[in-house]
């Protein structure tokens, strides 16, 4: 599996191109499409589809346009869809010219997600937003907002749950230690790393 991550927009969201060989998924394209797209040409990769772990505007904004590209669908967690529909309270934060992706595909617990040798295990993993999951294969897990080195996502957005997020951490805990975690934002880590040093994992 080979992973190349770019961080995207103001808020520089990680957005992850995941290949094996040829075959690729894209996770949480937040913004800059134009950057995005280049690599994965450049790399020649085939995109099967676009992941979201959670509908905040900052991991969804150039997917609409990446489907476009691409021809493919967007999977996002069940409870967190119509976030990409309709983004209501984040309208004000976001570029004016989005455009909703159209092949939108919800998400549930145990779900997988696959592309040619990549198959990842979809973790419903609430408390940042109701609908995030985290995409897992054994080994690594792209964790979204739930996790990241040293931190956890917030919890006062709308639709944030302080109580949720502490039983979604739990379930990473249970993972193997020497799972790498790729966040969201900020420089991967391992499960391990953060259940020794993360005061939120205990
Ligand atoms: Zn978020």
């Amino acid at each position: 599996m080979d992973i190349s991550c770019l961080a995207v927009g103001y808020l520089e969201t990680n957005c992850y191109i995941v290949s094996s060989g040829l075959d690729c998924l894209v996770i949480d394209p937040g913004d800059d499409a134009g950057e995005i797209l280049s690599v994965i040409r450049d790399k020649g990769l085939r995109v099967h589809a676009i992941l979201i772990t959670h509908g905040h505007f900052d991991h969804f904004m150039a997917a609409g346009e990446l489907q476009k590209a691409f021809g493919v669908p967007v999977y996002i967690g069940k409870d967190d869809a119509d976030l990409l529909r309709d983004p209501g309270w984040m309208s004000e934060y976001m570029s004016p010219g989005y455009t909703a992706p159209r092949d939108l595909r919800t998400l549930s617990d145990g779900d997988t997600v696959s592309a040619g040798e990549l198959s990842f295990q979809v973790m419903s993993a609430p408390g940042h937003s109701p609908g995030s999951v985290c995409f897992y294969s054994p080994g690594v897990l792209f964790s979204g907002d739930l996790l990241f080195m040293g931190s956890i996502g917030r919890t006062d957005l709308p639709g944030g749950n302080s109580i949720a997020i502490r039983e979604s951490l739990a379930k990473v805990g249970r993972l193997a230690d020497d799972t790498a975690v790729y966040p969201g934002h900020g420089p991967s880590t391992t499960v391990g790393e953060e259940k020794t040093s993360n005061p939120y994992m205990d």
